[in-house]
């Protein structure tokens, strides 16, 4: 038997409502995955504590370090480190391939982020984290690279057909 690919997802792609203002984000394409992947849902700000409704993130840099503020100032980067090791430990424990992750969020950005009020070049501290850790992670806005990426790791993965068979 197959065994399914176990593809991280940003929860609120899924439908979940666990944005900062209790809404979600779902996208169709991200959700028929369960179709043919085993999808673990994750969202680093609800592991964090943070809670629903909270109040919105953003990176700033502050003496030569990042941060990731409340609009009061509160920095919430200890917090979303630590949800993000369990979330790589998660990843690691159930052998996920890959993560499909909600861009421009200060957790699960992959390729853009907010940071001191612009829209920048950067990764979420989630997506940082599983980035370094060899994870291959792609944004909801990757559809194109993701799928390719899925169909080359899924032809490489079935087994050969024998001679014989
Ligand atoms: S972007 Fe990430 S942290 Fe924000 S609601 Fe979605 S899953 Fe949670």
């Amino acid at each position: 038997m197959t065994r399914r690919t176990v593809i991280a997802v940003s929860s609120c792609l899924l439908g979940t409502p666990c944005r900062y203002d209790g809404g979600s984000k779902p996208v169709e394409w991200v959700q028929a995955l369960a179709d043919e992947c085993v999808l673990l849902p994750i969202c680093p700000e609800m592991l964090a504590g943070m809670g629903v409704p909270r109040p919105p993130i953003e990176h700033h840099r502050r003496h030569g370090s990042w941060r990731v503020e409340t609009p009061t100032g509160e920095d919430k980067m200890r917090h979303l480190a630590a949800a993000s090791q369990k979330i790589l430990h998660w990843c690691t424990s159930v052998g996920a391939a890959g993560a499909l992750l909600k861009e421009r969020s200060p957790s699960c950005g992959v390729n853009t982020i907010h940071a001191d009020g612009a829209l920048v070049k950067g990764r979420g501290v989630t997506a940082n984290r599983l980035v370094r850790a060899g994870i291959p992670s792609f944004s909801e806005e990757q559809r194109e690279q993701f799928l390719s990426w899925l169909g080359a790791r899924t032809a490489t993965s079935e087994p050969k057909e024998q001679p014989n068979d």
